[in-house]
This record gives C-alpha cells, structure tokens and sequence, in this order.
C-alpha cells in the first residue's frame, strides 16, 4: 500500500486552481496528470523582472518592470495600425503597443490617471521608450500577482506559463513533507535541502544561480531519483542472490553437435560470453547477467549453445521475447541447429490457440520439450514446465520485474535467468540501467560483415532517393523505408507510414508493402514473410520493425525524419542492413532546417557503427533530458537527473542502496520506512512489492 503521506503527491491536477478539462490535456502530454508529475516539471530557465529603472533610464532590449501613470488611450485607426497606451513617470513617457486589441479590456486593464506596474521587454522606437504586449500590468496595490523573478517552463500547445506555473505553486502548497530517506551524514556533508524545499527553492528561484545542475537543490533531486533506482534495482538483485541457484553442468555432447552444425566458427566475444553464462550455470548461485551486444553479433547463438548446456544437464529451457516476431525470429534461426543437434523445441505465443497450444503444454509438462520459445504467452499461469532450469529473456528491459519472477516461478527447483540486450548503453549509465549486474559484452562484429554506407540527405531530396531506390530495387534490391515518429502518437505514426505507403505506391506498385504498430499479428508477419520472399522489395513502416528483425537481403535503409530518432534507435535501424555479403546503405533524411546538435548527431552516425560509442556520443551532445530516446528503448526514465553533470551521484546512489539492503533488506527501521515513501513516489515500488511477495 502507498503510505497516506505521498496521497497528495499522487492525486489528480484537476483539484489545482486554473486545470480545467483542456488545460489537463496538455499538462497530461507534458508532464502526466498526478501533481506530483507536476512538481518534477522543472523550470528550464527564468526571466528576472527585479530591474526597475526610471523609464529615460531603461535599457533597451532588457526585461524591466516599470511603474507609471497611465495617461492616455489612444485606440487605432484602422486594423492594421496598433492600439496605443500612453504612460508616463516623473522621466519621460512609455508606450504600450497592443495589436488586434481588445479596446474594452484595455480600458478595464489601464484606467486613465492610475498607478501601473508594467513588466515587459523595453524596445526604443523613434526616440520614444516603448512596451509592446507588457507579460504584466498590475496596480501597485496588487504587487504580489508581479513574480520578481519568473520561471519559464517547457510547454505544449494549449497551455500558457501563467496556469502552469500557478498550478505548480498551488501543488506545492498541496502536499506534505515526508520523512527524510537520505542518510543524516550525507545531507550534512552535502548541506542538501529538504525534498520539498528543494522543489519550492526550484519553482520559486531566487535567481538564476537556483537553476544550475550545481544547485543543492538540483543534486538532491537528482540524488532522490537516482537512490529510488538504485534501492530498487538492489532489491530485486538481493532477492534473486538469495535464492537458491542449481548446479547445471552439462558434458558437452549437444554444444559439441550444435557447433559441428555451425557453419562458421564464434568469436573471440561470443566464446567469452558463453563461457561466463557457462559458469554462472556450473555455480550453485542463481545467475544475474546481462548479454549486451550490438544488434546482429551473434547473441541468439550463444544463447542456444548455453541452453544447450542447461539440456545436458537435464533441465528445460524458456527464451522469452518481446513480440511475435521476434520469438518467431529466434525459433527460425535455432530450429536448423537444434534438429541437427536433436534438441526438441516448441514455439507458444499469443497466437497458439486451442489444440495446437495443448500440443506444446501436454508435452512440456511431460518433459518432451527441451526449450520452448515464445511470447508473454509463456508466463501465463497454465504453462508449466516439468523441471524449468534455465531461462533467458531476451531485450530483457522490456519486461517488468513481476514478469521475470512469474516466468521464473515456473521452475520448481530454481532457474537462472540470463537477460539479453541489443540496446548499447553508455559505460556511465550502465549503472543506472541495470544496477549491479554481471555483464557479458559481445563487442565483436562476426567477421565478413560490410561497413553500411551512411549518408544525410535534406527531405527536399526525396524525390531523387525515391528514384535510386527504384533503380537499385529493378536490380534486385530490398529496402526499408521508416516512418518517423510524430509527437510520440502511434495514431499519427501511422498515418505517416500510410501517406508515404500510398505516394511509394504509385512508383513502386505492388512491390512496396507497409507494416505498423496497429496491424494484426497475422497481417503483420504475411507482410514480413513477403519482404523476407521477396515478392515485396520495398517494405514502408513505422518503427515496429524490431530490433533483431533479420532480412539479410535487405541492403537498403531509409529513415524519414532522422533527427527525430534517438541515436540508439536510429543505430538499431541501421542494424536491419548489412547482415549480409551485399554492400549496404542507410539513408538519412533530414529535416531541411536542422539545429547545430541534431547536425552533430546526424554526424555520429554517418562516422561510426560502434553502437556503444554511438551511445556515449549521444549522451554528451544530449546531456540530461531523454537519453537514448528511452521512451522507445524502454529503459527507466529519468526526469530529474543531468547525466553529464550528476555522475558523481550515480555511484554514491548505488553504494548507498547497498549499504541499505544489507542493514536493513526489508525496509523496516526508521530510515527504511522513509525510504519506502521515495520508491513509492518515484514509483519503483515493484522493489516494495517484491519484498511482500517474498
Ligand atoms: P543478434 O541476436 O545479436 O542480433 P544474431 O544472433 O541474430 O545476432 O546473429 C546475426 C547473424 O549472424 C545470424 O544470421 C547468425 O547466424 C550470424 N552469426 C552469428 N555468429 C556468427 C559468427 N561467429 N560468424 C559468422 N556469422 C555469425
Ligand atoms: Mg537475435
């Protein structure tokens, strides 16, 4: 249960003074709609209005708050021509410019002969000082609706900085302080604020100083949601190491006949990987690893030839993955090896349905099948396994902790459970991401593989690209074409997707075919089928082509919108290509106006494949915010952190979640029970349900 103290923190913004239903909306897209969503919306940057010079003195171009009298209305002639207010002080006289003005609230606003403050940028205009549409004009008496010093905060159509901001003040106001979860030597040594005065200090700065990522308050936000990661990550990590792991020592003879199959020889990378899986499997300890490694090195071959150490051994295996094509994917590239190897495998997705799913449950729960395959299907709760030894689950990240432990409760005697990624991570924010796990990295390509030719091109050049595209398909040619992602709304995604389908489709006929997020499976894998045949050589989609999705005659890649992807993501695209002997290409179109950095990350790519460094490159140009475009790769979120300027506090976060579990594992003295209220507010509270769950 959420403790009472956080109720505030989580109820919904519309109780907050000027939320309506439409205001909601766009706050729901921005930030979410809890208030605490709100409270973490943090300022991006501040107008200071404190500057209040005589009128001769203000400076042009500056921001300044002026008090006057105002002296006369002189409405426009004609609608082009502004509304004009004239005031004046004891100096020299202030024009207020209105255009399209509403006259009767202007009137109401400035009544001839009143006092006003007038905050707004100063402009010098024919030797006249001059204001056009003041940010705010108040009477002296209403001093206090004049902020000194004004945040500005990230927007979205629809929403004005005025509500916003007033509704974070009044969502301050709202909420309680909680109970201090940083351990008292740190917060003294640090001089760190109090969460909440923290948030207060940021929402209502004092100064531009309040802001910078060096501010106490900053790092003891970014502290905050950096412990809630690192408690939760070591609380799934403590539970894990304290179940009982098996001893799985195979002797060889599958591993022996899978490699003879093989019709090339692993990698110095995958023989490391899959020694260390190997040992993992040997130890009595549950394993905790993570296969990392750039789409298309050579994960799934390890992964089988673990698998098949575990069969030796005399257990079953379960490989999870996170679509159906992708669980497809894996049963085509292991079915050869595993025949010639005479492991039994068994395919269970979402689509098994009726007979043909009692035909793999029967025999897996006599122990007929040596690993099955398959989708969420696999966790579900009438899957039983006779004896479940080993399970891997592969872009691991995409399942959630409850998933993990359902799959592994299938096993009755222990499992372990061997992630995979094909998501690189920077080394800095390994950390971060995956806690202290061991991890197993294939760096190394498998040999023979072309460099793909990446280029940047302008969109005003698509039709040119549409044409080489023709002319390289009438040669025999396969090719991407994605669909840029339009304001995170799979609806629009997809209406892209299906505008450029139809314009491809008068070019290209029959041959091209779209795929996207809201088709139907078995829409979706005819498609795929018949790009893999070939009967379709252009295959136009949104970004569902999956990570790991393997075309190896597909040498062509297009992305629309690059700058819009995530390096990561757009790295992963370009993953799709050069998987086999054809040289390959990856075409990059750009918006024609593009910013200096998203030039600088267009570059990146056009420079190197190495996805890690890719990665790290990213992380730099990028900074805080989104990294990786982790929206997509679907790794925790971070709103409050800056990676380039707290990673010092990474290290202190996962060492002091250490210290924690090992004191105190369930939570339960003093600095525990405040230190639930942080997982609950951060919402990693999966780690307090596991510790109820056991
Ligand atoms: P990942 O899952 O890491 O994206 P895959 O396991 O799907 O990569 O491997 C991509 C392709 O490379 C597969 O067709 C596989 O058969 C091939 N492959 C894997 N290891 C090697 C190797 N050592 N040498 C040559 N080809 C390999
Ligand atoms: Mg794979």
């Amino acid at each position: 249960m959420r403790p009472e103290a956080l109720f505030d923190y989580f109820a919904d913004i519309e109780r907050l003074p000027g939320i309506g239903k439409r205001n909601r909306q766009a706050i729901e897209k921005l930030a979410g709609t809890r208030t605490r969503d709100l409270l973490f919306h943090l300022p991006t940057g501040l107008i200071d209005r404190r500057y209040s010079p005589k009128v001769a003195d203000a400076v042009a171009g500056s921001v300044a708050t002026l008090r006057v009298e105002v002296v006369e209305h002189r409405p426009s002639h004609n609608r082009r021509a502004p509304y004009r207010v004239i005031c004046r002080d004891e100096t020299a006289d202030l024009t207020l410019v209105f255009f399209n003005a509403r006259a009767d609230y202007l009137r109401k606003q400035l009544p001839e002969g009143e006092a006003r403050l007038i905050s707004g940028k100063v402009e010098h205009y024919q030797d006249n000082v001059q204001i056009t549409h003041p940010d705010y004009m108040v009477a002296p008496e209403n001093e206090a609706d004049l902020p000194a010093v004004e945040t500005i905060y990230p927007l979205t159509a629809g929403l004005s900085g005025k509500v916003l901001r007033k509704a974070i003040i009044a969502g301050l106001e709202s909420v309680p302080s909680l109970p201090e979860w940083h351990d008292a030597a740190l917060m003294n040594r640090e001089g760190w604020p109090t969460m909440l005065q923290a948030l207060e200090t940021l929402h209502k700065p004092d100064g531009p100083g309040a802001l910078a990522p060096s501010s106490k308050a900053r790092r003891r936000l970014a502290a905050d949601e950096l412990l809630a990661s690192q408690l939760a990550l070591a609380i799934v990590r403590d539970r894990t190491r304290k179940k009982r792991g098996r001893a799985l020592k195979g002797n060889g003879h599958i591993q022996e006949r899978i490699l003879g199959a093989l019709t090339y020889s692993l990698t110095g990378d995958q023989k490391t990987a899959l020694s260390e899986v190997i040992a993992d499997l040997e130890s009595a300890r549950a394993m905790l690893r993570l296969m990392q490694g750039d789409v298309g090195s050579g994960k799934t071959v390890v992964a089988l030839l673990a698998m098949a150490a575990a069969v030796e051994a005399g257990v079953q295996c379960a490989l999870l993955a996170p679509t159906e094509i992708l669980a497809n994917q894996h049963l085509e590239t292991i079915t050869p090896l595993a025949e010639a190897a005479g492991l039994r495998i068994a395919l269970l997705t979402g689509r098994s349905k009726g007979k043909a799913r009692q035909a793999v449950l029967e025999p897996l729960a006599a122990g007929e099948i040596d690993i099955l395959i398959g989708t969420h299907a696999l966790i579900q709760g009438d899957v039983e396994f006779k004896d479940l030894g080993f399970a891997i689950i592969d872009e691991q990240h995409r399942f959630g902790v409850q998933q993990r432990l359902a799959l592994a409760g299938k096993a009755t005697a222990g499992v372990d459970v061997l992630g995979m990624t094909a998501t690189p991570i920077p080394r800095t924010l390994t950390l971060t991401a995956y806690g202290d796990l061991d991890v197993s990295r294939i760096m190394e390509k498998p040999p023979g593989r072309l460099p793909v030719d990446t280029r940047v091109v302008a969109l005003d050049r698509i039709a040119d690209v549409a044409s080489g595209i023709q002319r390289a398909v009438q040669a025999g040619a396969r090719a991407y074409w994605v669909c840029p992602l339009v304001e995170e709304s799979e609806q629009l995604d997809i209406a892209a997707a299906e505008e450029r389908f139809a314009s491809l489709k008068g070019m290209f006929g029959p041959r091209v075919g779209l795929v996207h997020g809201k088709m139907k499976g078995p829409e979706k894998d005819a498609v795929m089928a018949q790009f893999q045949k070939g009967e379709i050589s252009v295959l136009v989609s949104t970004t569902v082509i999956e990570v790991g999705v393997n075309v190896p005659e597909a040498t062509i890649m297009v992305i629309e919108h690059a700058e819009r992807f995530g390096l990561a993501q757009l790295h992963q695209l370009r993953g799709r290509v050069g998987r086999g002997s054809g040289k390959s290409s990856c075409i990059l179109l750009r918006t024609n106006e593009i910013g200096e950095v998203a030039r600088a990350r267009l570059k990146i790519m056009r420079e190197s494949e190495d996805g890690f460094l890719i990665a790290e490159e990213d992380l730099r140009l990028r900074g805080g915010g989104e990294i990786l475009g982790t929206r997509q790769s679907g790794l925790p979120e971070f709103k409050l952190v800056d990676f380039a300027e707290h990673a010092d506090l990474i290290e202190l976060a996962r060492d002091d979640a250490r210290l924690i579990i090992n004191k105190d594992p369930e939570l339960k003295g003093e600095r525990g029970q405040a230190l639930r209220h942080l997982l609950y507010l951060f919402e990693r509270d999966e780690g307090v349900r596991l510790m109820q769950s056991g």
